[in-house]
C-alpha cells in the first residue's frame, strides 16, 4: 500500500463514564494545527457504550469527522475490543497521523495497535509538527535523561502514531457553531472471542492529589532537608489553596509519595503559579513545570540553575522565607 493512500490526522478520544479526557481535547487542538498545515481533515475516533452524545463535543473542539463505535461491548476499556475497533477504522479510512494521550489507556492501546499494524509509535511526545510537503510527522520528546530533545520520524510506515503527554498541548475554545460529520461505524465482536473480562472497577482513594489540575503548586526539593520541611510547605500550600509537588530526589528520600513528583518521570504540570523551593533546577524537573504561568524559585544558592528558569527568584533559606510568606498570607 502506497504511503500516499493515507490522509488526515486522527485523535483517539479517550472517555470514561461519558466524560472526555482533557488530554483528548488538547490533542484535538494540536491535531487541528497539523491538519490545517497539511490541508487535510481532522477526525476523532470515539469508542464506548452510549457515547454518541459526546460526538458533537469532539466537533466543537476542532474535529471535522467523528468515527463512532457505540456498543455495549465497549462499555469498559479492554485492549482487545478497542484495538479491534481502531484497526477496523484505520484499515477502512487510512489516517496519515494518529495521536493518543499518553495516559495508561492511550499508551496501552497505541502500543497494541502499532504492533498489530506494524507501524511506528513515538511515546511520550511533548512537541509535534508536520512537514507540509511530505506529511512526515515530527514528534519530539526528551531523551538521554532529558538532556536533549529527540525528534523521531516514521518514514516508511503509516499511520504515523504518537502518544502525547497530558497538559503540553492546548485545547481550542469549544465552538458550538462548528460543523462536522458523525459516522456511525459497526464491527461485530463476540464477547466469547475476547480473552479478558472486567469483573470489578476499584476506584482509587479520592484524596490523591491531581497535580495536573492544580492552579497553584508549591513544590519542594532536597533543600527542604526532610519530612518536616514538607510539613512547612504543606502548611503554606494549604493557606493559599495550592497542591504540593516534589522533586524526584525528595520523593526518593521518602519525604513525599511518588504521585507528587513533577518532571520527566513524574507529572507534567501547567499551574498558574509554581513555587520551586529548595529545588536545584535539573532539566528533568524543568521539563515537567516549565510551561507554568509564573515560576517563583526559593533557593539559598544564587547560582542554582532554577534561577535560569523562573520568573521571580528569592535567594535565601527556605526555612526563613516560607514562614515569612505564610505569615504574610495569613494576614490577607
Ligand atoms: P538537589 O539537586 O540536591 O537540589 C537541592 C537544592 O536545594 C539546591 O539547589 C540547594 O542549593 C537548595 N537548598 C538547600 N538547602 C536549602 C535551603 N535551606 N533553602 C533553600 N534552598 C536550599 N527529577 C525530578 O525532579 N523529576 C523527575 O521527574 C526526574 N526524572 C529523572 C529522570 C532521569 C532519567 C534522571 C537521570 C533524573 C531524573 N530526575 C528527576 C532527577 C534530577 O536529575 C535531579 O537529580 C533532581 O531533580 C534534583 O532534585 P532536587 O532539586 O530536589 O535536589
Amino acid at each position: 500500500m502506497s504511503l500516499q493512500a493515507y490522509k488526515g490526522v486522527w485523535v483517539f478520544i479517550e472517555q470514561r463514564d461519558g466524560v472526555i479526557a482533557p488530554v483528548s481535547l488538547e490533542l484535538l487542538g494540536a491535531g487541528r494545527k497539523l491538519a490545517d498545515k497539511r490541508n487535510v481533515p481532522l477526525a476523532g475516533i470515539l469508542i464506548g457504550d452510549e457515547v454518541g452524545k459526546l460526538a458533537p463535543v469532539v466537533i466543537e473542539y476542532g474535529a471535522d469527522i467523528v468515527y463512532l463505535y457505540d456498543d455495549p461491548i465497549y462499555h469498559d476499556y479492554r485492549t482487545e475490543s478497542f484495538m479491534k475497533a481502531v484497526i477496523d477504522c484505520v484499515e477502512k479510512h487510512k489516517p496519515e497521523i494518529f495521536l493518543y494521550g499518553a495516559t495508561s489507556t492511550g499508551k496501552d492501546l497505541a502500543s497494541a495497535v502499532a504492533t498489530d499494524l506494524a507501524t511506528g509509535l513515538t511515546a511520550d511526545t511533548t512537541m509535534l509538527d508536520v512537514d507540509v510537503e511530505t506529511g512526515l510527522l515530527e514528534a519530539s520528546r526528551p531523551a538521554f535523561g532529558g538532556n536533549i530533545m529527540a525528534t523521531i520520524l516514521c518514514k516508511k510506515h503509516r499511520p504515523q502514531m504518537a502518544t502525547v503527554r497530558p497538559k503540553v498541548m492546548k485545547a481550542l475554545a469549544p465552538d458550538k457553531k462548528r460543523t462536522g460529520g458523525i459516522i456511525a461505524e459497526s464491527l461485530y465482536i463476540r464477547e466469547e472471542d475476547l480473552r479478558t473480562k472486567v469483573l470489578k472497577i476499584v476506584r482509587e482513594a479520592s484524596d490523591k492529589v491531581r497535580l495536573d489540575e492544580a492552579d497553584i503548586i508549591v513544590a519542594g526539593g532536597k533543600g527542604l532537608g526532610g519530612k518536616e520541611g514538607f510539613e512547612m510547605i504543606s502548611q503554606f500550600a494549604k493557606l493559599i489553596g495550592a497542591s504540593v509537588g516534589a522533586s524526584r530526589d525528595a520523593v526518593e528520600a521518602g519525604w513525599m509519595d511518588h504521585h507528587h513528583q513533577v518532571g520527566q518521570t513524574g507529572v507534567t504540570v501547567t499551574p498558574k503559579i509554581y513555587f520551586a523551593i529548595g529545588i536545584s533546577g535539573a532539566i528533568q524537573h524543568i521539563v515537567g513545570m516549565q510551561n507554568s504561568g509564573m515560576i517563583i524559585a526559593i533557593n539559598k544558592d544564587p547560582n542554582a540553575a532554577i534561577f535560569q528558569s523562573c520568573h521571580y527568584g528569592i535567594v535565601g533559606d527556605a526555612f526563613e522565607i516560607v514562614p515569612l510568606l505564610t505569615q504574610c498570607f495569613a494576614q490577607v
